[in-house]
């Protein structure tokens, strides 16, 4: 995995020995790789080159500021769903000319935020978002862009919590009313319709279902155009998946290749969202081994992190590979690899082989996206650090939180 290997027998990242971070920094502990991070901007950039087209690195995968404002720094613009997210942008010098804004629950002191910055666009989720915003702007004085997020209604065979783009769920508005809305859209005085912007799901493997999407919406850009409705948008979304075990995604230029092959010859700015794509294989999550149990049935390994740290193992029964940061002489035997979280999903792996011993490191790989960003504070237990690794060198990008963190603004009754 680029960014992350083996040398003399020890787990590095980039120049840099694990033990040496964990030494320094502390368990748990997610480490980025700067080279991993940039590579895959670059696979996105070279398969664009040539169009005109924008990356909107999706926020909620990983916000650390260090990491919004490498990709601002290259270039990208960024897509966001609250305004937390927002203020993480801007304050890591992300432009705000290039942010799309997207979610099904925008509230009024959001559009407001959102058109004080002057983002690019609103993708606007439903018939009463689109009222508000339209009075919401009309207060500020201004005119709100637009793409309405239409919802292609195609499976993109991915797990159930993270697809988005069936008729079943929240997101979006159904392909079918997309017209009618887009033509209101039109009548409101402080509204201006800019793109069309879709968002299928994530973690998806196969090329299909994206460029089945694309195909739908753009019929709908022809429909659009022939009702008198010009965009100059359009917005694929993200969702490009990775290798968590042994998946085989597409690169990303063929994965790209179906969509941009229906998008040649037309005039309309291209944006896509991708999250994961961009972070997942770029970030682990090190941690320390702390008892071994051997129980009736199972052995347990009980590290120092947690679902606290990680979720996506509980929440999605996602599989992570768990690798020896440095492999030594203990008997190999099957482990649950958990955290000391008083539940029993509170599971980093299930069923690994590993040669552990008390003590040992151990690294949680594929944890740059949706690792540290869905984090919590359950079990009040303070939030991992953050350290980015650049060659030789590795800066703290945020830090362990403290006790004081833990209650900070809690209040008792007097
Ligand atoms: C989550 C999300 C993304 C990013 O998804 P990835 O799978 O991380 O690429 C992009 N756009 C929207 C609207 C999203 O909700």
């Amino acid at each position: 995995m680029k960014g992350f290997a083996y040398r003399d027998g020890i787990l590095h990242a980039e120049e840099v020995p694990l033990p040496e971070l964990a030494a320094r920094h502390g368990t748990p502990c997610y480490v980025y790789s700067r080279a991993a991070l940039a590579s895959r901007y670059a696979e996105f950039g070279r398969a664009l080159a040539g169009r005109d087209a924008l990356l909107c690195y999706a926020v909620k995968a990983n916000s650390n500021l260090a990491i919004l404002n490498l990709f601002a720094r290259a270039g990208a613009g960024f897509d966001i769903v609250s305004g937390g997210e927002l203020a993480r942008v801007l304050a890591a010098g992300g432009d705000p000319s290039q942010v799309v804004f997207s979610g099904v629950g925008k509230t009024a002191g959001e559009m407001r935020q959102a058109l004080d910055a002057g983002i690019f666009c609103f993708n606007v989720e439903s018939a009463a978002e689109l009222e508000r915003l339209n009075g919401i702007a009309g207060q500020a004085g201004k005119r709100a862009p637009i793409a309405l997020r239409v919802n292609p209604d195609v499976d993109p065979r991915t797990h159930p919590y993270i697809s988005t783009g069936l008729r079943s769920n929240k997101f979006g508005v159904a392909y079918g009313e997309a017209l009618a809305l887009y033509r209101q859209a039109a009548t409101l005085p402080h509204i201006e319709v800019t793109g069309i912007a879709c968002h299928i799901g994530s973690q998806l493997l196969d090329p299909a279902p994206a460029a089945e999407a694309a195909g739908k919406v753009l019929a709908l850009v022809g429909q659009l155009a022939a009702a008198g409705i010009a965009l100059r948008h359009i917005d694929l979304g993200g969702g490009i998946g990775i290798r968590y075990r042994d998946e085989a995604p597409p690169a990303i230029a063929d994965y790209l290749a179906p969509i941009l092959a229906q998008l040649a010859g037309r005039g309309e700015k291209l944006l896509f969202e991708p999250g994961r794509a961009l972070v997942g294989n770029a970030g682990l999550l090190l941690t320390r081994v702390e008892y071994l149990k051997h129980g009736e049935e199972k052995n347990f390994a009980i590290v120092d992190a947690a679902m606290n740290d990680l979720m996506r193992p509980a929440l999605y029964d996602a599989w992570h590979d768990i690798l020896p940061v440095q492999p030594g002489a203990a008997a190999k035997a099957e482990y649950e690899v958990v955290g000391p979280v008083c539940e029993s999903g509170d599971f980093l792996g299930h069923a690994r082989t590993l040669a552990v011993a008390p003590g040992d490191l151990l690294a949680v790989m594929s944890a740059g996206a949706y690792g540290m960003a869905m984090s919590s504070n359950y079990n009040s237990r303070p939030r991992a650090a953050e350290v980015l690794v650049d060659g030789d060198r590795a800066f703290v990008v945020r830090e362990r939180e403290g006790i004081a963190q833990l209650f900070a603004g809690e209040h008792v009754l007097n």
